[in-house]
């Protein structure tokens, strides 16, 4: 049999293919970075200041501020928060390690709360018991809130804000993977008092580098935030009002993410319309994620739940399809957060979800025919047939 006659082997379908955006959007990339580096504003040049106002436009806030990353962000707006040492900050169990560790880097103690099974995001009624159980302990005022919109949905900010303006504490959303996420009118920036977003690469808006913003329509946490990422200096001024980080974004980042943000839009109507194919032909025994009546998930990730996860995922390695395990391990299970955990307190949503969860390829690039691929190789996994 000559070589051509031989069935072609599939090509792999990654978990993430940022390789096919970059040939898309090449030319116009490297006319950015050029811009760069003709200009020499390596540091808060004007693609800085252009995407921060593209940013907060497309969200509808007031302010937008470019940082080095998304953690960056949650202890920039942490800071501005004025948590500290003896504060208290409730976090999801379940969430990427990140959530706590900025809230440790700030000096305060993260309190977990478990989640809801359907969306994986804070569970309102566990945050309730974890703010009475807090009470009781010392060196631990409860002081803020940060939901995380996980795998892209935003959070019920609805119930967690009633449930922060009882007790007086502030919400800073974790939108790291959420940018471009909605409830009915109101964008994905807009929720809480303060907001965090991530451009890691494989976030819904990436960059090609770390990067990160922070959101929020209150002046005054504007301003702090401003400070704190330039050294805790006002304006051009060569004094430190507080102690503050080198936190910028990169220009040429900005430069990159402004090329990015001219199609993002229509990134994500794709991103809605992948999910929208698995939802379709996935085996019906394979829970999907569920995402609200007028609520849109900005799908960083389309994750479902199988039994026999780690199984299903070998057979998927072996059809040469990437996967994901977004979380393998519970925050209240790392060594570095463990022992802040009572002994009394357990999280079996966020136990039960690092067990099943499984995230299949997601992006603006990946075709009709590798989800068709993907759903077929899932549902032989499984041993049951497509739903479609
Ligand atoms: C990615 C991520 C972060 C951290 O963002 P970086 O830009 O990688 O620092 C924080 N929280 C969540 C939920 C994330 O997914």
């Amino acid at each position: 049999m000559s070589q051509s006659l031989m069935p072609a082997e599939p090509a792999p379908i990654p978990l993430f293919d940022l390789k096919r955006q970059e040939r898309r959007l090449r030319p116009e990339l490297d006319r950015a970075i050029a811009a760069v580096l003709d200009h020499g504003q390596f540091i808060l040049g004007p693609e800085v200041t252009a995407l921060e106002n593209a940013l907060a436009a497309f969200s509808g806030v007031r302010h937008c501020i470019a940082v080095s990353s998304g953690r960056d962000a949650l202890l920039m707006a942490l800071m501005a928060l004025g948590v500290g040492p003896g504060d208290a900050v409730f976090v999801p169990a379940f969430t990427f390690s990140a959530t706590a560790a900025a809230v440790m880097a700030a000096g305060a103690r993260p309190i977990f709360v478990d989640v809801l099974l359907d969306s994986a995001n804070m569970d309102p009624e566990d945050l309730e018991r974890a703010i009475a159980d807090t009470e009781g302990l010392a060196g631990a005022t409860p002081k803020a809130i940060i939901p995380v919109d996980l795998f892209g949905l935003p959070a019920d900010y609805a119930a967690i804000g009633a449930i922060a303006a009882e007790h007086g504490l502030a919400v800073l959303a974790d939108a790291a993977q959420s940018f471009g996420g909605a409830v009915g009118n109101a964008r994905v920036g807009a929720f809480g008092a303060i907001s965090a977003i991530s451009f890691y690469p494989t976030k819904p808006l990436g960059g090609y580098g770390d990067g990160g913003a922070v959101m929020t329509d209150d002046d005054a946490l504007a301003d702090a935030v401003r400070q704190i990422r330039t050294h805790g200096r006002a304006g051009d001024g060569d004094v430190a009002m507080r102690i503050g980080l080198t936190g910028r974004l990169d220009t040429i980042q900005a430069a990159i993410l402004n090329v990015k943000l001219a199609g993002f839009a229509e990134e994500l109507a794709r991103r809605g319309e992948v999910a929208a194919l698995y939802d379709a032909l996935l085996p019906a025994s394979i829970a999907r994620p569920v995402v609200p009546a007028g609520v849109r998930s900005a799908y960083a990730l389309y994750t479902v739940r199988v039994p026999a996860r780690d199984a299903v995922r070998a057979s998927l390695a072996a059809a040469d399809i990437g996967t994901g395990l977004f979380y393998r391990v519970p925050l209240h299970r790392h060594p570095a957060f463990e022992p802040l955990v009572p002994p009394h307190r357990s999280f079996p949503i966020a136990d039960f979800l690092s067990d099943t969860v499984l995230s299949l390829p997601m992006g603006p690039d990946v075709t009709d025919a590798e989800v068709e691929r993907v759903a077929r190789a899932l549902a032989a996994a499984v041993g049951q047939p497509l739903a479609a």
